[in-house]
């Protein structure tokens, strides 16, 4: 059964294709699960006013790779950090999630950038994360290795915090 994309249907920003021979592979970058196409398949769906064929448009939808609002790619982002496996040895110090370059394999940059991306965190706040992080750490071995990552978006662009 073939259905008409409705018009408020986008592509996710972490759409990402490979192309093989005469297939396009498809997958979203956050959580890769590969959909094969042929070129002339994918070229139609990437028209997106033709017929697609409703069992494709499903999966697509399934897997978030076309999405009816942007606010789903920064709930995927969410639940890819969610799930990431972090331990106390390493703080992280997010300084900014605001970057000047645009990367294409960047999580972050394919996402508009909303007031809050853009603030760079204070020393204040930095401070207080370090402090809270040395108490927690505390009870755990002294003569192990801990690490602060300094992370973004850019943090160059927080020469504050930085220093
Ligand atoms: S945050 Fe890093 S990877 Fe992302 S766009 Fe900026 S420089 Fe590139």
């Amino acid at each position: 059964m073939k259905v008409t994309l409705k018009e408020d249907l986008i592509f996710s920003c972490y759409l990402s294709t490979i192309r093989r021979g005469n297939r396009v592979v498809v997958f979203h970058r956050l959580h890769p699960e590969f959909l094969n196409f042929s070129i002339k398949e994918w070229e139609e769906i990437k028209r997106f006013k033709n017929n697609i064929n409703k069992g494709i448009l499903k999966e697509l939808l399934e897997k978030k790779l076309i999405i009816n609002n942007r606010n789903i790619d920064r709930q995927e982002l969410k639940l890819f950090e969610d799930s990431l496996n972090y331990d106390l040895n390493t703080l992280y110090l997010v300084l900014t999630r605001d970057c000047n370059l645009q990367c294409k394999y960047c999580m972050f940059s394919c996402l508009e950038k909303s007031e809050q991306d853009k603030q760079l965190m204070s020393e204040l706040i930095a401070k207080q994360g370090i402090n809270l992080w040395r108490k927690l750490v505390k009870k755990f071995d002294p003569k192990q290795q801990y690490n602060i990552i300094l992370y973004g978006g850019e943090p160059l662009l927080n020469t504050v915090v930085l220093k």
